[in-house]
Formats: structure tokens, C-alpha cells, sequence
């Protein structure tokens, strides 16, 4: 796996898009000059990782938008050290940038083929996160309370499952609605049970369906 001066040149150009597009956190932006995305998408698609879209990737999921994982990393506003939950490793890119940030990250993923691909990726590009193959829907009870919970497929309504799995002065970061259009949630823990919940803006992810495949 090749990181060229030319991936580095597109990787900039990507950055000063997203910061045009309003992404003003410096640690978000060099989390993502740092992460090689072309290794997270199929040979032969190296000019397609560095435009900012959302691209194919197996199991009919997706590798999110560089400017969408940019405004859910913001809005989560990771600190190094803090225990962090993602749901829907995908490609493992979001993770990349989260482990980046110095998040202590579990990464739960329910398409088993996805779920080995990205742990043999991250293993092979030095990252470590603790990956399960589950449902996301019950988060990791064992392992829980998180500092932050990030879902990264698009959930009807917010996993009651994982808001109880969150610290109080926690933040889960979430896209909720139907399919096709979803709100891009951020919602603070006040106390065991009382929430904060601020809206971000329409964004369409691929589904979080329940149980694993
Ligand atoms: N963070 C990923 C985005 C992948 S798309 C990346 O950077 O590439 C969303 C992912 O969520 C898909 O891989 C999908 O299989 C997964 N997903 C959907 N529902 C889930 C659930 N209930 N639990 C865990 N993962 C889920």
C-alpha cells in the first residue's frame, strides 16, 4: 500500500474543501490529512477517495462523505484517552480518525465480512481498536459507561440501549430519522435521565438495522 506525495497533494486539497464547507476543528482536519482514505476503498479508485463523497463499499454499505465523518467528529469532540463507541465500523475509516484523535475506541460492526476487513486493515496500518461483530442496538454493556457514542448508519430514533451505556456529561452523536433523510443529532447526558438534544442539519446514511448478518 503505497501513501504517494500525490495522495498527500489530494488529501490537502480535500482538507481546505471541507474547510470551505464550515469544518473549523484543527484536530478534525489534520486527523483526516493524516488518514491515507484511498486504503479504505477498492484498488483503482485513488482519485475518487480524496472528492468529497460517500463511495461503495462491500456488503452494499458505504464509506461515509469526508465532509459528513469531518461534522460528526467535530460534534463529538473527542479528547485523547476518552473511552468511545462507534457503531457501524464499515471500512474502518471513522475509526482511523477517531483512534487519530486518541480516542480509547471500541468499534462494533453487524456484516461480518466488513467487521474482518477492517480489523485486518486498521491491524495492517497500526491502528487498534477493540472491534466486535454485533448489533449495535445493544451497544457494549460489558464495557460501558463511554465518553462519547457515535452511530454512524441511520437509526429511526435514538438507541435507548445506548444512552444508558453513556456517562452522564457524555455526548452521543447520531443521524435519526427515516430512510432517505435523516437529522444529524447531537445529545448531551445531563443526568441519569435528563438530555440535551441539539440538531445538525439533514444527512442520509445507509440504514442501522437490527441483529447481525
Ligand atoms: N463508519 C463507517 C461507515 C460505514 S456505513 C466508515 O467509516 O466506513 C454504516 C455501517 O453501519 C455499515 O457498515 C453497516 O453494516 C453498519 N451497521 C448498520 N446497522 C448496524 C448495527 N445495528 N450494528 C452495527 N453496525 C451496523
Amino acid at each position: 500500500m503505497l501513501d504517494s506525495y500525490k495522495h498527500k497533494g489530494l488529501r490537502k486539497r480535500l482538507i481546505e474543501g471541507i474547510r470551505r464547507k464550515g469544518i473549523t476543528n484543527e484536530n478534525v482536519l489534520n486527523a483526516v490529512m493524516k488518514v491515507p482514505r484511498h486504503f479504505f476503498m477498492a484498488k483503482g479508485f485513488e482519485e475518487r477517495a480524496y472528492q468529497d463523497n460517500a463511495f461503495p463499499i462491500a456488503a452494499d454499505q458505504t464509506i461515509s462523505q469526508p465532509y459528513t465523518v469531518a461534522v460528526q467528529t467535530s460534534l463529538l469532540d473527542v479528547q485523547k484517552g476518552e473511552k468511545v463507541l462507534e457503531i457501524g465500523t464499515g471500512s474502518g475509516y471513522q475509526a482511523a480518525i477517531l483512534l487519530e484523535l486518541g480516542a480509547n475506541l471500541f468499534t462494533i460492526e453487524r456484516q461480518r465480512e466488513l467487521y474482518k476487513s477492517s480489523q485486518l486493515l486498521l491491524k495492517k496500518l497500526g491502528y487498534f481498536p477493540f472491534s466486535y461483530f454485533g448489533d449495535g442496538y445493544k451497544g457494549l454493556p460489558t464495557y460501558a459507561p463511554f465518553n462519547k457514542i457515535l452511530i454512524t448508519a441511520g437509526a429511526p430514533e435514538i438507541p435507548q440501549e445506548l444512552l444508558k451505556q453513556l456517562k452522564i456529561g457524555g455526548i452521543l452523536v447520531a443521524p435519526i430519522g427515516p430512510s432517505g433523510s435523516q437529522d444529524m443529532l447531537k445529545v448531551t447526558k445531563i443526568s441519569e435521565n435528563e438530555f440535551q438534544e441539539e440538531s445538525f442539519g439533514k444527512f442520509v446514511f445507509v440504514p442501522m438495522l437490527k441483529g447481525k448478518n
